[in-house]
């Protein structure tokens, strides 16, 4: 479904991507995961068409994306869900979500993806006329996820869903994260939490100052010794 070949991202000077390649396959999770500026983020706003590359192809669904404004990224079926959550604060719950919906025009769709939103995140329901900036950290969370589903995306783009939140909310993310693929959409993930991550993902590829050191099935990364120390605190 996607797939980066020999990406490489500048910010000036600071070379951040350097060459990397990674598919995601329709009906995955695929995590990447990777410490403070490995480049992780990068990857995702490359991957959105917010950053253009100097090098490198990204193919989604036999579209190449290098060229494409970010709106036309996003039509063609990819969203995100950024970090640091970026809601909007004085727009409500309600106006947040449609918001989501920018791109489409198909009014009926629009209001049965709002429900089924609401249904995978009872709590905005029950805040649904409050504004985004009242919320708690983990609701705003929740907001940027399903804001980021009601542009129907085949592909959505999740930068550490669980950054900041209590640990009993952060089983809850990534079990609604799992939800989510199972009713059709593919996702890649970004982590720091990497022992999550790699629970609810089918595979997963090991960002280092911007190069890919590791790729594997989630259950051989899992016990890839130097993940384990690296990543998943182990000793
Ligand atoms: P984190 O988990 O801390 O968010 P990350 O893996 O997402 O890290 P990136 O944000 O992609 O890392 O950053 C990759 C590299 O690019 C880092 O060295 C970072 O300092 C650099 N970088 C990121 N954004 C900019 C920017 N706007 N200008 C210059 N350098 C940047």
């Amino acid at each position: 479904m996607l797939e980066i070949k020999d990406l490489h991202t500048y910010y000036g000077n600071i070379h951040a991507l350097k060459g990397i390649s990674l598919e995601v396959e329709q009906g995955e999770v695929v995590s990447l995961i990777g410490s403070n500026g490995a480049g992780k983020t990068t990857t995702l706003r490359t991957i959105q068409g917010l950053l253009k590359p100097r090098q490198g192809k990204i193919l989604f669904e036999g579209n190449s994306l290098e060229s494409l404004s970010a709106q036309a990224i996003v039509r063609l079926g990819i969203s995100q869900s950024p970090e640091g959550r970026l809601i909007f604060p004085r727009m409500t719950v309600q106006e947040n979500l449609e918001m989501g919906a920018f791109s489409r025009r198909d009014a009926v769709g629009i209001k049965s993806d709002l429900e089924k939103a609401l249904h995978l995140f009872p709590r905005l329901r029950e805040r649904i006329n409050q504004k985004g900036g009242t919320l708690s950290g983990g609701e705003q969370q929740m907001l940027a996820i399903a804001r980021a589903m009601m542009a129907r995306p085949r592909l959505l783009l999740l930068d550490e869903p669980s950054m900041g939140l209590a640990p009993m909310l952060v089983s809850q993310i990534f079990s609604i994260i799992r939800d989510i693929n199972i009713q059709g959409t593919t996702i890649l993930l970004v982590e720091q939490n990497a022992r999550m991550a790699l629970t609810v993902s089918h595979r997963g590829y090991v960002l280092q100052t911007g190069e890919i050191v590791l790729t594997g099935t989630a259950k051989d990364l899992q016990s890839n010794e130097t993940v384990r120390k690296a990543y998943l605190g182990e000793t």
